[in-house]
């Protein structure tokens, strides 16, 4: 019988579940949306229901050199499940300790006491494992991605959020308050002026974000026809000054901040992976460069590197998590 874990990338919209071997072998990945507006037991009924919907389908598990460890005839018996989640996590717990509306109620939640309770007939006493959700794609990024092989690599994640983990010696940093990587909320003097969703003047999420960068675009006097962030991309591919100007100092913000955190850390690498970071070279090529531009001698070199797994890589690096807190060995 083949041994794995299932990984959980649980976010605003949807939640994403595959199995994942100790090879790093992984399942079909399978996908529901997230009932963000029924509360945390409903989110948690779902995320148990995915899980069993994932073991009980099996599949094949592919290896990253694309070989077959476990097909539809080998059995997988499951011994934990780690879960990445938007929101600060103090993943001792497995508690919510803060969280934005994109999941109602969120904040507080015993995640893993919640799905211990409603998987403990398939876990048979395996760990469920709870962590931030960029913790858990860096974790993924470090093991099998971009930043395999490194000892350590600062990930950050620009989507609906900035967000940043630090992987060092293959385990996510936590920080003494769970907070560790919060980079959005770093002070930014390309965010002045401009209103964070935590509430604060002039932090980087305020401008680096996705939304953030359309409404930025629109307080240049940008059109509300534009009317969201793929939107103002499309007129700066098309030549719009304005827009072309909003994309590249929301980048070059992102890119600033990267610089201040590679500079106090030196990671190996950094991987840039969410979104905006699909979003094309209008975006990307000022978020690097004004990385470079930012640092001294020995770190001008530093590797900035884009997403190798994409949305695999939360299900993966929160499967991690969960195979290395498995205490009991598996015949
Ligand atoms: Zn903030």
């Amino acid at each position: 019988m083949s041994d794995a874990v299932v990984g959980v990338d649980l976010g605003g919209t949807k939640i994403a579940a595959a199995l994942v071997s100790e090879e790093g072998a992984v399942g079909p990945v399978r996908s529901v949306p997230t009932p963000s507006q029924e509360g945390p037991d409903a989110v948690l009924d779902t995320v148990a229901g995915l899980v069993r919907d994932v073991v009980a389908r099996g599949g094949v598990l592919t290896a990253p050199d694309g070989t077959a460890t476990a097909t539809p005839d080998t059995p997988v018996r499951v011994s934990g499940v780690g879960v990445g989640t938007a929101g600060v996590v103090d993943s001792t717990a497995g508690t919510i300790l803060s969280a934005t509306d994109a999941l109602r109620g969120w904040a507080g939640t015993e995640v893993r006491a919640g799905l211990v309770e409603r998987l403990a007939d398939l876990l048979a006493g395996g760990p469920v494992t709870v962590e931030n959700d960029v913790d858990a794609h860096a974790g993924g990024e470090a093991w099998l991605g971009a930043a395999a092989g490194l000892d350590s690599v600062l990930m950050v994640a620009v989507g609906t959020g900035v967000g940043a983990g630090l992987v060092l010696g293959g385990r996510p940093l936590r920080g003494a308050r769970h907070v560790a990587g919060e980079m959005g909320h770093m002070p930014s003097p390309d965010a002045d002026g401009l209103r964070c969703g935590c509430g604060r003047p002039g932090h980087l999420e305020a401008i680096g974000s996705g939304p953030a960068l359309h409404r930025y675009y629109l307080s240049l006097g940008g059109t509300p026809d534009a009317v969201d962030t793929r939107a103002v991309y499309a007129r700066a591919v098309a030549g719009e000054e304005l827009a072309l100007r909003a994309v590249t100092d929301s980048a070059r913000a992102v890119g600033r901040a990267v610089a201040g955190v590679a500079t106090v850390l030196d990671p190996a690498a950094v991987v840039v992976g969410g979104g905006m970071s699909q979003a094309g070279p209008l975006w990307w090529e000022p978020m690097v460069a004004a990385v470079r531009t930012e640092l001294i001698e020995p770190l001008t070199d530093i590797p900035v590197l884009p997403s190798a797994l994409g949305p695999v890589a939360a299900v993966l690096g929160a499967a991690r998590t969960a195979l290395a807190a498995r205490t009991v060995p598996v015949a």
